[in-house]
């Protein structure tokens, strides 16, 4: 049997960059008896999703929900806009910026990697004159896609998606643009339409507060045009099927409903927050991530302070010591995780998840345990970022919103 409430008194602190924690009244509203996903009840539930993911996309366009992790809509959004052997431009902002990379090439696609030279290039954001520059050399328009991240949960780092619409139209260039916000939507402020996007690829374990296990894929019109011609093979991710049975609240296959109950309640809460104030939030309670890091006199992953993530903060420990024995420090004394250093940034630095549901005192918890966690691990820290943190936040008067 597999032991699941190994967990000591209290609650456990998951406190990494997704899966965020699930609210208590998700959970509730998952735990509704499944439904015949072809009666009737079901469309009500099927159209009300549908609609309010669009919300938060800020999308007019159909939003496309895979029984998937985050990993299937990537896989969704290049199969169904691509053909073998098409040239896609890619930008290395991080550990899942360089895995979609990967992906390209396990499908077939010809991905060309640029960004910024080694370890430092992990502590920016992306360069949109870089993706102009070299779009402007692509003058027969081979490559068809740009695809970038967002918010790189690896990092901390969050680009601008609307400069890069502007590189590309700078440069007159015909390309797709594919966006990961995996982790950024609902937390950060991101904008499908305005900003001209043509895939959008997001996941439900992170500010949507919801278990893993349901992705999207927001389609803008010219991504519907070219999944018309696009040669790669796909079956399972195709949205043409699903769209069209979407129309009346139904999928082609079986749905998963409990996460779709669980989407549901998450949409009333999102949205009956407001999401200026849901950005808001995340902002805030970032800014107070930061101020700790740096009272404790330690580096913030993300150097360029235009690009700091409203998610998560990567926290780099010393030369010389292990971030995964500080943040092993911390879970076994006190029941908290944090993210770990991913690729080139692994044992160099840990990650402090504050999406989704989290406010003051979650934060303030949070931080108190990488402060007690810090100090046993034997690093030297300047000052007390706890009490910076309190001092921020507790000087504001910011209203409780109930949604
Ligand atoms: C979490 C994440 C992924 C991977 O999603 P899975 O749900 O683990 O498949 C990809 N990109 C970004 C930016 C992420 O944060």
């Amino acid at each position: 049997m597999v032991k699941l409430d190994f967990h000591p008194a209290g609650r456990h602190f998951l406190q990494i960059p997704g899966p965020s924690p699930v609210p208590d009244r998700i959970l509730r509203a998952m735990s509704y008896p499944t439904i015949d996903h072809r009666g009737p009840e079901f469309a009500e539930l099927g159209l009300k999703v549908l609609d309010g993911i669009k919300q938060v996309f800020k999308t007019k366009h159909p939003v496309v929900i895979y029984p998937a992790s985050g990993t299937g809509a990537w896989e969704a959004a290049l199969c169904n806009t691509l053909s073998a052997g098409d040239s896609v431009l890619m930008f290395e902002t991080g550990h899942f910026a360089t895995l979609w990379k990967k992906m390209a090439e396990s499908l077939g696609l010809k991905p060309e990697f640029i960004g910024l030279p080694g370890v430092e290039g992990w502590r920016q954001g992306l360069k949109p004159e870089m993706i102009e520059a070299r779009l402007r050399e692509d003058s027969h328009h081979s490559i068809k896609a740009v695809c970038v991240v967002h918010n790189e949960t690896s990092t901390g780092v969050t680009s601008d998606i609307a400069a890069v619409r502007k590189a590309i139209d700078a440069a007159g260039h015909p390309a797709l643009l594919l966006v990961d916000t995996i982790s950024g939507l609902a937390s950060a402020d991101y904008r499908h339409d305005e900003w001209g996007v043509d895939v959008t690829i997001s996941g439900s374990q992170k500010g949507l507060m919801l278990p893993p296990g349901i992705s999207f894929n927001a389609v803008s019109p010219k991504a519907i045009e070219a999944s018309k011609n696009a040669g790669l093979p796909r079956s399972f991710w195709a949205w043409d099927e699903i769209i069209e049975m979407n129309k009346t609240g139904y999928w082609p296959y079986t749905p998963s409903t409990n996460l779709l109950y669980g989407l549901s309640e998450a949409l009333d809460m999102i949205l009956g927050e407001g999401l200026d104030n849901v950005f808001a939030r995340h902002n805030r309670l970032a800014e107070a991530c930061r101020i700790a890091v740096n009272a404790w006199g330690l580096q913030i992953q993300c150097a360029d302070p235009s690009v700091y993530s409203p998610v998560l903060t990567g926290v780099m420990t010393p030369d010389g010591v292990d971030a995964d024995q500080v943040r092993k420090i911390i879970y076994e004394r006190f029941d908290m995780s944090l993210g770990t250093g991913l690729g080139k940034m692994k044992g160099r630095m840990f990650r402090i998840g504050h999406l989704g549901d989290c406010n003051d005192l979650t934060l303030m918890a949070t931080l108190t345990g990488c402060e007690m966690g810090l100090k046993m691990a034997g690093i030297k820290l300047k000052a007390s970022g706890v009490v910076a943190a309190m001092d921020f936040l507790g000087s504001q008067d910011v209203p409780l919103r109930r949604s």
